[in-house]
């Protein structure tokens, strides 16, 4: 049986995040246009509630749908925590900004990336001062993305993966696929040579909302990497830092910095949560993502590669598309009571801990 948090589409899960947010006493509610519409025709908004007083000093942030997709599993937890009625438990400073559906385009086609086949947490980068930091993903680029998706050719380039996986370890084969690339634009883990559209709203977001904010605690939802149902708490700052002791003050010893979670999981550069502190200097932000598991991560690499050929050389708008899809999906969420509880209770935990956090 599926939570009722959680949400069978896009479309489904703005309209319950929307009467969600509307319920609560002293929301303000708002949303912002995407540039490309959705697979029926219909208008894609990120939306966002606003909980508390407009001028509050502490604003607790949570965010869904970065990695599109993945807002099938953030979305759940950002209605639960509305409708739980956790936002009553906020201080008379402190108010609550929740971000639903970062990156629409992808949530309502169930995809990752944007559409400009760009993943949005690697396209933060300082774009001038952009070399081919990843030369390495150049040399496997068609044997993760065929020309054709049929059996044997998923076969043979299967063969090439396995070789290089063999040669170089699976942990080098993660960073070489999924560390970001700035240079194969219909590729895997594409950062874009440019801000994207979803990356300029985000943008505006955070600076015009939290102008006068002094503290700032974010929670970023993401699933599909590490153990099924676990929530990694991860931080955009680095071992050593200020930032990184007080984000274990908060969350606890658990919390790792990015890129140091195992073989899964790539240093990646160009994150939203690591350009926030720039874009707020007023403020002391405490960002993490909270990364929930799903299936295998050669699992979830199919799933997108089979998606990039749909987009790239398919057409998603066609009959068998829906076998495509259903793969991306299975990746991204699980729909069993198991993992949604996990979800629900990983994620109410952490936004209770963020919030006490705002008030040390
Ligand atoms: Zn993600």
């Amino acid at each position: 049986m599926t939570h009722p948090a959680f949400s069978s589409s896009y479309s489904a899960a703005r309209a319950h995040f929307r009467r969600a947010a509307s319920a609560v006493k002293e929301s303000r509610l708002d949303s912002i246009p995407y540039p490309a519409p959705g697979p029926a025709g219909e208008e894609l908004t990120t939306d966002i509630v606003w909980i508390g007083p407009k001028d509050a000093v502490k604003v607790f942030v949570t965010a869904s749908g970065t990695h599109g997709v993945e807002g099938f599993c953030g979305s759940g937890a950002q209605i639960d925590w509305l409708e739980r009625g956790e936002a009553s438990r906020l201080a008379s400073d402190t108010a609550a900004m929740l971000i639903h559906a970062i990156n629409p385009y992808g949530f309502s086609w169930r995809r990752r990336v944007t559409h400009e086949n760009v993943d949005l947490n690697r396209n933060w980068v300082n774009f001038a001062a952009l070399a081919d930091k990843n030369q390495d993903y150049t040399e496997i680029a068609e044997f993760l993305c065929p020309a054709e998706w049929t059996p044997e050719s998923c076969k043979s380039a299967q063969v090439q993966l396995d070789a290089y996986i063999a040669q170089h370890k699976f942990a080098k084969f993660v960073q070489t696929v999924s560390g970001g690339q700035h240079t194969h634009a219909d590729g895997l883990f594409y950062g874009g040579t440019e801000p994207t559209a979803a990356h300029l709203n985000l943008k505006q977001i955070i600076t015009q909302r939290l102008s006068r904010a002094e503290r700032v605690g974010i929670i970023d939802y993401h699933s599909g990497l590490g153990p099924a149902g676990f929530g990694e708490i991860i931080s955009a700052a680095f071992s050593g830092t200020d930032t990184y002791k007080r984000t274990r003050e908060w969350y606890g010893a658990n919390v790792q910095p990015i890129g140091t979670q195992g073989a899964e999981f790539a240093k990646i550069a160009g994150d939203w949560l690591s350009a926030v502190p720039d874009l707020l200097p007023h403020a002391t932000v405490t960002g993490v993502a909270l990364e929930f598991g799903t299936v295998g991560p050669l699992q979830v690499l199919e799933a997108l590669r089979a998606d990039n050929w749909l987009h790239t050389r398919g057409d998603p708008q066609t009959h068998n598309a829906e076998t495509i899809k259903a793969q991306v999906l299975n990746a991204f969420y699980t729909d069993s009571d198991a993992w949604q509880g996990m979800v629900l209770g990983q994620s109410l935990l952490a936004s209770r801990h963020a919030v006490a956090g705002l008030a040390l």
